[in-house]
């Protein structure tokens, strides 16, 4: 089996199947079944309640695709597992119902379960990069095959979230926001994202590039029609690949190089062979969030500097559209949003800045849209140490001028 193949097929006319099939059969995909009756967990990104029209979760007809293909290959011992962003009790069954996965299951006759409604397990990392840890569901050791079918998104932290970043929801529920609030940087938690692949590190992957998000991804961005099916054996190039066809520099995904690191595949794009389309003419670039890391090359210190005080963000609740569900107040890891003092239309759950670690979790979770984020760049800097130099220094300069003038 040569595991850098990746295919592309353009999905024509809504016919999702065939794309489907089309692009499992063309990187031979047969080829990973050893045995009959092998236990398959499918691992689909369903982030949360949200019909498959709004591009959040994995579009359940590709979900159906993948059954339906498994079906056709005598593998019928299959189970779709997920963990869904927030931590309330229910929430994954929610987001199971809304997104239509759990529909789809249900008439295919496969099981489907939240991860946190299996046992617990712990996993210990190999070579861990940030993560000696995690603690998720036994289904991952005990599966013969994962599969991941994550979708494409552009995401406000890590500006894309595919293939790797889609495992980070086997973490369950709470878990999530902790590692959010321990790895704050994206340094840390684009390593931390390579260390969680690492535990499942899925044998396939099948990319649901059908409907997509660009710009306020993962869950209130632009909708996508891009109308494509990737496959491939390899998370790390499919994710490289995906950068090439949306527009973004993967050197800018940090976690694709991490897990590069930790040997889980490939980031360097020459060593993929690519079947079905060619790249070149089913690129259409994305929007991509703002907050993107520092270009010009600067160094590591001074790069985190003006990421985390330069590029940060203020969150905002729109008071049209809050419902005060409670939802960002009870997920929130840092415990920086508490909801305000009368619950009624109009007002708003208090921010505080101070404890706020820029997850985003928030403005993911919102099933409402309401939470955005405001990036003012010049307040940032002149509120910061390095604004106040730069003032003392331009002071410094006119004075002397003037003094010179005078
Ligand atoms: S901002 Fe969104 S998540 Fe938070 S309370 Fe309002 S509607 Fe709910
Ligand atoms: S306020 Fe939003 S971005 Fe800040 S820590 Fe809470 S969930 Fe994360």
């Amino acid at each position: 089996m040569n595991k850098k193949k990746i295919s592309i097929i353009k999905i024509k006319n809504n016919e999702i199947e065939r794309a489907v099939f089309k692009a499992l059969d063309l990187i031979d995909a047969e080829s990973l079944f050893n045995k009959d009756a092998m236990r398959i967990v499918i691992k689909p990104n369903i982030l949360m309640s949200k019909e498959p029209e709004r591009a959040v979760t994995t579009h359940p007809e590709i979900v159906r695709s993948m059954i339906k293909w498994l079906k056709n290959h005598n593998q019928n011992d299959i189970i779709v597992a997920e963990s869904s962003g927030t931590s309330s009790p229910g929430a994954t069954e929610k987001a199971f119902e809304g997104s239509g996965i759990k529909k789809i299951c249900e008439e295919e006759n496969v099981n489907w379960t939240p991860f946190e409604k299996t046992e617990r397990k712990k996993y210990e990392i190999k070579n861990p990069l940030v993560l000696e840890q995690i603690v998720s569901s036994p289904l991952l050791e005990e599966a013969d095959l994962i599969i991941n079918i994550p979708k494409i998104k552009t995401h406000w932290q890590t500006l894309l979230t595919c293939c790797i970043k889609n495992m980070f929801g086997t973490l369950i529920l709470g878990n999530k926001a902790k590692t959010h609030a321990r790895f704050s940087t994206r340094d840390a938690f684009s390593s931390a994202l390579a260390d969680i692949y690492s535990v499942s590190n899925p044998q396939l992957t099948v990319i649901d590039g059908y409907l997509c998000q660009e710009g306020k991804g993962p869950s209130k961005g632009d909708i996508v029609k891009l109308d494509l099916i990737l496959a491939g054996f390899d998370g790390v190039a499919l994710d490289a690949a995906v950068c090439k066809i949306i527009g973004l520099d993967p050197k800018n995904v940090k976690y694709i190089d991490k897990a590069a690191e930790k040997n889980l595949g490939t980031s360097d794009i020459t060593k993929i062979q690519f079947l079905g389309e060619d790249i070149k003419n089913i690129s259409r670039k994305f929007k991509i969030p703002r907050k993107r890391p520092v270009s010009v090359p600067l160094p590591s210190w001074l790069a985190d500097y003006m990421g985390n005080v330069v590029f940060r963000a203020t969150v905002r609740f729109d008071p049209n559209k809050c419902k005060l569900c409670s939802t960002c107040w009870e997920n929130c890891p840092g415990n920086a949003i508490t909801p305000p003092e009368v619950i009624k239309k109009g007002n708003t759950p208090n921010w505080d800045r101070k404890k706020c670690i820029f997850c985003y979790c928030c403005a993911e979770l919102c099933p409402y849209e309401a939470v955005d984020f405001k990036i003012n760049y010049a307040k940032n800097f002149l509120f910061s140490w390095a604004g106040v130099f730069f003032l003392v220094i331009i002071g410094i300069i006119f004075g002397f001028l003037l003094w010179i003038l005078l």
